[in-house]
């Protein structure tokens, strides 16, 4: 298990269908986090009146077969884990079988961000026979981090000029704990001006309890018995708990329900209001989305038009395609597997490495015979 987002860690819950023994391997926080999100998602598919058909027990019987171990040699393949920035806890996976080396990427990013560092090529097995590569920004060559993050603060400054309010919807695990720590020390260093700041999600809350007895995994720089324990942003479970004008990060990160949709419907019809997209994909018909490219959010059935500004400034995660082609040069594996990208990023980035290694982009289900 490479990391703990839902599109990697969610289908965890079908192993419980399964009568086979299983091994699952990864890092603890990993497992914590993925505790964590497996049973909101459940409450979540509850509350919507879709059941996904498991429920927390289902989440802890399957954690019973979690191990935590950097290498591990199982009977007929050794499995070594190597950081792979992205989020905390995100791990490459090596696996060598049958005289074969591969090593799967998971998501990854080679930068260092403020709270993390990035993945450290050189530690990385070399004379791979198969590299599994996520492609999703594969065609997509990124502004440099420090640009983005001044753009970030001069729209904050901007908005609160104006007694305006900043929303920022992000998704619970890494992102909205990195952008409140990133706020945090902006205010303590006087980047941006005293002012109220809030994180409002129960869920990211909670994974900011974990993330605080991880210290260890996270930057030299903010090291201290709690790294995310904030002086100047304060974490609370209602929209009513806020006092404006205010800087306020929220949970979910598609702006699809919850915290992240009742701000978005209060907020998006004022003109001196700022919301902040983080995300570089948003779902075609999310709130987030028809707000930002269709300028209206519905409350009732009713369309009501977005006044506020809305601005996309994306810090991702993600390598882009340069730390993507650095990665293929470092490894020069024989043959290397585009997985987790449109196909249109993919293809983009097949033709940027094809000289240095074999390129497939599977369709979903195919099978490779290695
Ligand atoms: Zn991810």
């Amino acid at each position: 298990m490479s990391h703990a987002h839902l599109d990697h860690s969610g289908s965890l819950l079908r192993l419980s269908k399964s009568r086979n023994k299983q091994v699952i391997v990864g890092s603890r926080i990993t497992r914590d986090v993925s505790v964590e999100l497996l049973k909101d998602m459940i409450k979540v598919h509850e509350f919507n009146g879709d059941s996904l058909g498991y429920d927390n027990q289902t989440v802890d019987q399957i954690m019973g077969s979690w191990v935590s171990a950097e290498n591990l040699d199982l009977p007929e393949m050794d499995i070594k884990l190597y950081g792979a920035g992205h989020v905390a806890g995100a791990n490459m996976v090596g696996v060598r079988t049958d005289g074969k080396s591969l090593l799967y990427t998971g998501d990854f990013c080679i930068h260092n961000t403020e709270i993390l560092g990035g993945c450290n090529t050189g530690l990385l097995p070399k004379k791979l026979d198969v590299l599994i590569s996520e492609s999703t920004y594969g065609g997509t060559i990124r502004p440099n981090r420090s640009e983005l993050i001044n753009q970030l603060f001069t729209e904050i400054r901007g908005t609160l000029k104006h007694r305006g309010n900043v929303l920022i919807p992000t998704f619970a695990f890494h992102r909205s704990q990195e952008m409140a720590k990133r706020i945090d020390q902006a205010i303590e260093k006087k980047e941006l001006p005293n002012c109220k700041a809030y994180m409002v999600s129960k869920l990211a809350n909670k994974i900011t309890t974990i993330f605080n007895s991880y210290r260890n995994l996270f930057n030299q720089e903010i090291q201290q018995p709690k790294p995310f324990e904030y002086k100047h942003v304060r974490e609370i479970e209602r929209i009513n708990e806020i006092e404006e004008p205010a800087i306020v990060i929220c949970t979910p990160g598609f702006g699809h329900a919850g915290a992240s949709l009742n701000l978005l419907n209060k907020w998006a019809e004022i003109e001196e209001n700022t919301i902040i997209v983080t995300s570089g994909y948003l779902p075609p018909d999310s709130p987030l989305k028809l707000a930002k490219d269709k300028h209206y959010v519905k409350i009732d059935g009713e369309r009501y038009p977005v006044q506020a500004k809305i601005t996309q400034i994306e810090l991702s995660g993600h390598a882009d395609q340069l730390e993507l082609v650095e990665l293929v040069q470092h490894l020069k594996p024989k043959r290397t597997v585009l997985v987790h990208g449109d196909l249109k990023q993919a293809e983009e980035l097949s033709k940027q490495i094809s000289k240095i290694t074999e390129v497939c982009i599977p369709e979903k289900n195919e099978v490779i015979s290695l």
